[in-house]
């Protein structure tokens, strides 16, 4: 989960780090009366979650209140790299004597973290990266230590700042060490960090990833998850515990663990290419190993609530988890939704005793009728999906197909 600006300035004050004073605003009129209690110049600055707002115009220094109500006014409804802005962060301005960049990540291919860091701050790190490689420092952190003092020293010796500079850059990269630590973040990236014409050190613009795979052990993180942002399916997903992405296409697809359900994707969008309206997947659900009936009503029923759905495609793979309990538990699923399950649903059941799998689907066959059509393929079953999303065939149609044999 990507913060906004103000939320890692938050974090990043609780820390001890020094951040400029500030509050958010939705309003110019709020934004006006925010400026006058900062004091002059304020700086209003759009919050969204993309880099590059000060060049896109989304940074604004303003003098008077006329000013920052009319700069306020401005950016908010802005358009920033398809990020429209609802809130801008008042600052009071910084006085700058010089910018540099810092930010702890995850180097994957080291297994460890890495700090980089450079004199030339405020500008794109990834332009700076390609261009003067040479003055951007990176220095791994081994993950049982991270930075201490004589990382710290070694990260701004690194970087070549002056002896001078040092004691207060060595404070400020632990005290966002123990940010990226003890929040479990996976990125923490401040830039600029500036100097201010008395010396300090302040983080005038912060960048923070938390791993949403550590959020059981942050309640607090909660509250920083941006629902309005979410889609409304994704955020009920997220409620009952279940692993869902909103696609863009009608045939709604479920299926158990990740790299299954991400074939079968592929396969029901080959299978809609010749198809009226190329019917594609509408989402991505993977119930999991377990596939118990509660998960497996709990997925219907999102997808079924889905207004594009037309058609779905239960693609069930039985491992520690016999088809025949499946089936058992997509059965009851079926009868717990009752009149929900109102779209035309094809199943396929392969792997651990399938056979049984199949037998309780054909006992179930005359409860089922007019909704479920058994597949004995993947390819099958994707193609049946695809025909009823297209409208070029019914559940009656395809039942006493060879490929829908029950
Ligand atoms: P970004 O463009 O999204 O990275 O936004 P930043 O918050 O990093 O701001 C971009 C640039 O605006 C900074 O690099 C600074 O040069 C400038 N800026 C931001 N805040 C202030 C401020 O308080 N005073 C002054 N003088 N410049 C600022
Ligand atoms: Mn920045």
């Amino acid at each position: 989960m990507d913060l906004y600006e103000y939320q890692a300035r938050d974090l990043f004050e609780s820390y001890g780090v020094s951040v400029m004073r500030a509050q958010t605003a939705t309003t110019p009129a709020e934004a006006r009366q925010v400026a006058e209690e900062l004091g002059w110049p304020a700086v209003i600055k759009a919050q969204v979650k993309t880099g590059g707002r000060g060049k896109a115009g989304g940074v604004k220094l303003a003098k008077t209140a006329d000013e920052a109500e009319e700069l306020a006014g401005q950016i908010l409804g802005m358009d920033i790299k398809g990020h429209t802005v609802h809130r801008v962060m008042v600052t009071e301005g910084a006085d700058i004597a010089a910018e540099y960049y810092f930010s702890i990540l995850v180097d994957r291919s080291e297994r460890q973290y890495l700090a980089m860091c450079s004199r030339s701050g405020g500008m794109d790190i990834e332009t700076l990266a390609v261009e003067r490689p040479e003055e951007l420092a990176r220095v791994g952190i081994n993950p049982l230590v991270g930075i201490d003092e004589a990382k710290a020293a070694e990260i701004a010796a690194a970087a070549g700042f002056d002896e001078a500079d040092r004691p207060a850059l060595e404070a400020i990269f632990q005290k966002l060490w123990e940010v990226f630590r003890d929040e479990d973040a996976t990125l923490v990236e401040v830039n600029p960090l500036i100097k201010a014409g008395d010396g300090s050190m302040i983080a005038l613009d912060g960048k923070v990833t938390l791993d949403e795979n550590a959020s059981f052990r942050h309640p607090a993180h909660e509250a920083l998850a941006d629902i309005s942002a979410v889609d409304p399916l994704e955020q009920k997903a997220r409620e009952m515990g279940l692993n869902y992405v909103k696609l863009d296409g009608n045939v709604g697809v479920i299926g158990n663990g990740a790299g299954l359900m991400m074939s079968t994707l592929d396969v029901v969008a080959y299978a809609g290419e010749d198809l009226p309206g190329h019917p594609r997947p509408a989402n991505f659900l993977d119930i999991g190993g377990g596939a118990s009936a509660e998960v497996m009503a709990n997925g219907l029923s999102l997808i079924l609530s889905d207004a594009d759905v037309k058609s779905v495609f239960v693609n069930v793979y039985g491992g520690i988890t016999s088809c025949e309990q499946v089936a058992t538990g997509i059965v009851q699923a079926l009868a717990l939704l009752g009149e929900r399950a109102n779209k035309p649903i094809v199943l396929r059941l392969d792997g651990n005793n399938a056979a049984g799998g199949r037998q309780v689907l054909r006992k179930a066959r005359e409860r089922l009728a007019g909704v479920v059509v058994v597949a004995t393929t993947m390819d099958g079953g994707a193609r049946m999906a695809a025909q009823l999303a297209a409208g070029t065939a019914t559940v009656e149609d395809l039942r006493d197909a060879p490929e829908g044999k029950n």
